[in-house]
Formats: C-alpha cells, sequence, structure tokens
C-alpha cells in the first residue's frame, strides 16, 4: 500500500472533529488496510511506531528536518523557516511549498515513489533507533529524512514530517480507535468491550488491532495478562467528603493510606523484573533499588503488582513529598541519585501471581494473596488498610494518614475486580483539600505564559493554564495563574518550559488571551482555587453552563507539585470542572 494513501486518510481525519466522523474514516481505511499492515497503520495514526511502553521516540528537531527538507526539494532554508514561522505547522508549511513548487516547476513528483507505508514505516523506526547527537548520527538521520522526503507527495511530507517532529495530532482517542476496530473487523460495535479487555491487559492497540484483523473476536477472546505486557491501570473518581463515600460504596468498604510517590507496575518473572509508570513508560532505569529487592520481598516466582514509590527520609523514616522522586528521572548518575533520594516501596495490589491472572478476583482476596506473598521490611511494605463503616471510622483513618504524611484515603470496594484501564466508584480518592474551599484541586496543563516583571524578571511570571476537554481533544484556558511559586519553582518552570515553546499557538490549544509565549501543552500541574466561575475570556466547558461563557478559576494558586507523572490527556477534564462547578454550594459570580 502506497504511503499517499493512508495519508490521504490522514487528511480527511484532520478535517473532522465530530467522533463519528472519524470513526467512519477508520472504518473504511481499516476494511482496506492488508492484514500485515494493519498495526503499523495504528501506530501511525498515533504518530508513534509502537506501543508507548517501548519508549521508541522519535522527536527528530525540526532544524535536521528543515535542513533535509531543503535537500531534498532544493527549497531554499530561509523560505522553509519563513512559511514555518507564518504557518505555526512545520509539516503544513512545508506541504504548501511543495504544492507551489509542484505548480510553478512541474516539479517531477513521481507520484508517491516507492513509498509504500511499510518503507515509510521502516524508515522512521531507523531514524528512531539511531542514538546520539554526534555529527555521524545526524548526518544518517538527515539522509534517511531527506529519503523519506525525496519526491514526496504534498500531503505525504506535510504527515511525514508531523510524525517525525511529533506533532502528529489527528484527534484520535484510543477509544475512537476501539470503536473503529469493533465495528470494521467484528461487525459491530456491540463487541468493543471485549476488543478493549483485550487492550487493557496488552497495553498494545497496534497488536490488538492485528489480531482483530486476523482472527476476529475469536482472537481477541484470546488475550490473556502475559508478564512484561503492562497492564492499563485501574483509576479512581474523587469524593469530597466521608458522606459521598457511603453514598457511592455503601456501609462497609476498605480504606487505604493515598501515598503521594509514583505509581509502579511491577512485573516479575524467574528473578527478572520490569517496571512501568501510570503512563505505562518503562521506568526501569530510574529505580535499580526496586529491581534489586523485588525478587527477595516476594514468595513467588511470577508476579505483577502495583505498588507506589514514596521517596523518604532516612534519618526520620518520613514520606517526602512526590517532587523528591523527579530527582530520579535521570540519564545518568542514577546510581547517585538512589543514594541521595532514598524510596520506600508501598504495595497496594497484585494482578497476577503464579501463572494465574487475578483481575477478577475481589479486592478483599487480591489484599489477601498479597499479604501472603509479600516479604515486608524496611524497603517493601504493604500499604495500612482498614475496613470502615461509618464517617467517623473514615475521619479518623484520614487523620492517621494524613499524621503520617500521606495526602488522604483511597477507598475501595470490598468485591469489586481490578477493572484495568477504567475509572469508576470502585476506587475513590479522598483528599485533603477536597476538604476545604473549593474542596478540590486541579491537574491544569501549562499552555502559555506572560513574562515575570521585578524578581521574576527573565522567567515565566505568570502561566496561562488549560484543562483537557477529551471531546473535543482539545486544550481550553481556564485562568492564569501566578501565586505559589517559589523561586526554585520558577528556575525548575524555566528550565522545563523553555524546550517546549512554539513559534504559534498549537493548534490544540483554545484560548483568546494574547499570551506572551505559548507551549506545547505537555506539562502538567497541580492547582487550588477559592472557586469556580462562569468566564467571558475562558474557554473550559466552553457555552456549557451559559451560552458564551466558559469557566474560570478564581484565585487560583500553584500547590507546588509539578505533575511529570500525567499526560495532557490525563489532566482535568471539562467534565470534572463542571461537575465541581455544580457541586458549589456558593452563589457564583461572573468575573471580567
Ligand atoms: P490521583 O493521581 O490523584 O488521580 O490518585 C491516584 C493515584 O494515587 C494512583 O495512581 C497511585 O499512584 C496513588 N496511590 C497512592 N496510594 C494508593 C493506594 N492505596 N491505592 C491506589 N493508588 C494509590
Amino acid at each position: 500500500m502506497k504511503f499517499s494513501v493512508l495519508a490521504e486518510t490522514f487528511e480527511k481525519m484532520e478535517k473532522t472533529t465530530k467522533r463519528l466522523e472519524l470513526t467512519d474514516h477508520l472504518v473504511d481505511f481499516f476494511k482496506n488496510t492488508p492484514l500485515d499492515l494493519v498495526s503499523k497503520v495504528v501506530y501511525l495514526i498515533q504518530g508513534k511506531l509502537g506501543p508507548d511502553y517501548e519508549g521508541i521516540e522519535i522527536g527528530v528537531a525540526e532544524k535536521i528536518v528543515i535542513k533535509a527538507v531543503h535537500r531534498s526539494t532544493a527549497i531554499e532554508v530561509k523560505r522553509i523557516e519563513e512559511a514555518y514561522r507564518k504557518d505555526g505547522d512545520l509539516g503544513h508549511a512545508v506541504s504548501k511549498l511543495i504544492e507551489q513548487k509542484t505548480q510553478t516547476t512541474l516539479f517531477d513528483a513521481v507520484e508517491g515513489q516507492s513509498q509504500t507505508v511499510e518503507w515509510v514505516y521502516d524508515t522512521l523506526f531507523k531514524i528512531a533507533e539511531l542514538a546520539g547527537s554526534g555529527k555521524n548520527v545526524v548526518d544518517k538521520k538527515m539522509n534517511y529524512i531527506a529519503s523519506l522526503l525525496n519526491n514526496v507527495d504534498s500531503i505525504s511530507g506535510k504527515f511525514i514530517i508531523k510524525i517525525l517532529i511529533g506533532t502528529m495530532r489527528l484527534g484520535v482517542a484510543d477509544n475512537t480507535i476501539l470503536d473503529a476496530l469493533a465495528i470494521a473487523y467484528t461487525g459491530s460495535k456491540d463487541n468493543r468491550e471485549k476488543i478493549e479487555n483485550a487492550y487493557n491487559v496488552s497495553s498494545d492497540l497496534g497488536k490488538v488491532a492485528k489480531v482483530a484483523a486476523k482472527d476476529g473476536l475469536e482472537g481477541i477472546k484470546q488475550f490473556k495478562v502475559i508478564v512484561f505486557d503492562p497492564i492499563r491501570p485501574m483509576l479512581a473518581d474523587r469524593v469530597k467528603s466521608e458522606k459521598e463515600a457511603i453514598e457511592k460504596l455503601g456501609k462497609k468498604f476498605a480504606a487505604e493510606f493515598k501515598l503521594d510517590g509514583e505509581r509502579v507496575q511491577i512485573h516479575l518473572e524467574n528473578g527478572r523484573v520490569d517496571l512501568f509508570s501510570r503512563r505505562l513508560e518503562n521506568i526501569r532505569s530510574y529505580y535499580p533499588d526496586i529491581v534489586e529487592n523485588i525478587p527477595k520481598s516476594l514468595k513467588i516466582q511470577n508476579a505483577i503488582l502495583e505498588a507506589e514509590a514514596v521517596a523518604i527520609n532516612e534519618d526520620t523514616g518520613e514520606f517526602l513529598p512526590f517532587q523528591e522522586l523527579m530527582h530520579r528521572r535521570r540519564k545518568y548518575n542514577v546510581d547517585k541519585a538512589v543514594l541521595q533520594y532514598p524510596i520506600t516501596l508501598n504495595f497496594f495490589d497484585i494482578l497476577y501471581a503464579d501463572g494465574k491472572s487475578c483481575l477478577n478476583l475481589g479486592y478483599e482476596e487480591r489484599r489477601k494473596l498479597l499479604t501472603k506473598i509479600l516479604v515486608e521490611d524496611n524497603f517493601s511494605k504493604i500499604i495500612p488498610q482498614k475496613v470502615v463503616t461509618n464517617e467517623n471510622e473514615i475521619e479518623d483513618f484520614l487523620e492517621n494518614s494524613i499524621n503520617s504524611g500521606c495526602e488522604g484515603l483511597m477507598l475501595k470496594d470490598l468485591q469489586s475486580p481490578y477493572r484495568a484501564g477504567a475509572r469508576g466508584s470502585n476506587w475513590l480518592k479522598l483528599k485533603r483539600e477536597y476538604r476545604n474551599e473549593l474542596g478540590d484541586s486541579l491537574d491544569l496543563v501549562v499552555i502559555g505564559a506572560f513574562f515575570g516583571k521585578g524578581r521574576r524578571t527573565g522567567k515565566y511570571g505568570t502561566l496561562l493554564v488549560a484543562t483537557y476537554n477529551d471531546d473535543e481533544d482539545t486544550f481550553p484556558s481556564i485562568c492564569k495563574v501566578g501565586t505559589g511559586f517559589t523561586d526554585e519553582n520558577l528556575d525548575q518552570f524555566y528550565q522545563i518550559l523553555s524546550n517546549k515553546v512554539t513559534l504559534k499557538k498549537n493548534p490544540r490549544i483554545i484560548s483568546d488571551m494574547e499570551a506572551d509565549i505559548w507551549f506545547d501543552p505537555e506539562l502538567v500541574i497541580e492547582i487550588v482555587a477559592s472557586e469556580i466561575t462562569l468566564s467571558p475570556i475562558h474557554k473550559t466547558a466552553q457555552s456549557t453552563i451559559r451560552k458564551g461563557s466558559g469557566l474560570a478559576l478564581r484565585f487560583p494558586k500553584f500547590t507546588g507539585k509539578i505533575r511529570m507523572e500525567k499526560s495532557p490527556e490525563n489532566a482535568s477534564t471539562d467534565q470534572e470542572v463542571i461537575a465541581l462547578y455544580k457541586g458549589q454550594t456558593k452563589i457564583t459570580r461572573e468575573i471580567d
């Protein structure tokens, strides 16, 4: 199959924002895709070359791509840069330049050349495999990129560039692909849940798609938990009060301390250990201490477990804030960081044990099993738990948890199986902050900034932040935030964000503000506020509560937590903000 055929589908998808239309385009395309290409196509649709846990990064610098475009098309570098500056999207800008060139000079675009989907994918893969930034590596990358763009048609060129620089955003969420796979390969959207189950235990949409295409529903039913294939984590809903928890979970349920660390999914088989983050990236290299300790901490040989890794003060045993763990996220000198930032590993679930999946066991059975197979010591511990039956007991346990330096409680239904990949009311979180003012903290995406004055000169003094709109796959602005930052935070933000600056506002950002600087929406930070108000300027939940108005935060403040472990799509959604707004007891006021 020619890559241009796939690019045409991308083009159609890019033009629609309606989920049903996107699904239709995908279904049509899947039906015509040769079996051996299905998984590659699924990855490419998402701008990837494999499942997230394989950590294959393409991420070529724009500068190199611009030079390669010049080499393949003979368009001057200056012209490319100028077009990019005006357009804001390098892929789109180059595509327009190729179009003009083809029209004016009969540029011999041998249609699609020999560029098959397979060849493009393989070439991209070779680029991703080239590690390092030495001259040799850059030259090789450049040659590959130039070959990809040689005589390329304008639409293929656009999407190849977007994949190369990581700006492929067709607005296709996992859910849309799952719907399309169900319709295309099993004949009915009703089978979507079965396909989703396969995805939940494999975390590999490409593999699921391939099996669905080859063996239909029968193949899909064969998916099972396998050690070293990460499982999509079960997520929790939030509640504001003990009373609300009882309304949702009934008269008797489990309360566990909610620790403020990094969630780690631990896979063990015959001495080999692998570790995955909540976003299912492989984080093995950051935690050599976990890798070393796990075989000693378990009485069985094969297992998949979940634990919260928490930084501690080794002298006092006190828990330290989540931020401390981020020092471990480095390529070099990890051993030093392990000594400097020691942790404990606090287990809370078991998903697989001794050759069997535990996902369908009830919570109580899993906890019992976890207690049985775990050897507790100074490093490995089981998270404190208590079965509670009334508000007073919850309140008391919450106080204990906060006094021990935790964030609050996780409340869990006693019978519930492990619902991989799902957020629901079988797990609830009750945090301390939820009990005051707005009654909640929000995880928001940094989309822009305003330069600071005085002490903050040369830094980003105020940040513009957004929620995630999961229907539209966009990031609507919700407020500006300029309080709660320490000098260290300001430096940290500058360091992290200066790599994410874009020349023009990313098309997924929805905002009428004139920020001094725009960022790719990637960094998630935690914000508290006093109230949610209707706003004529901000765009969260636009026109949902009142036509023409969005929602905004009043008196927002940074809590000090950078949520490195959260992807922007995991930030607080418009729906969550609407729910909080509706839950406010105060009469809301409009702000200008
Ligand atoms: P949040 O990040 O606020 O959505 O809260 C969910 C996170 O809390 C999980 O992803 C875990 O990293 C963390 N967590 C801490 N303690 C527990 C626990 N006892 N059970 C489940 N998750 C926990």
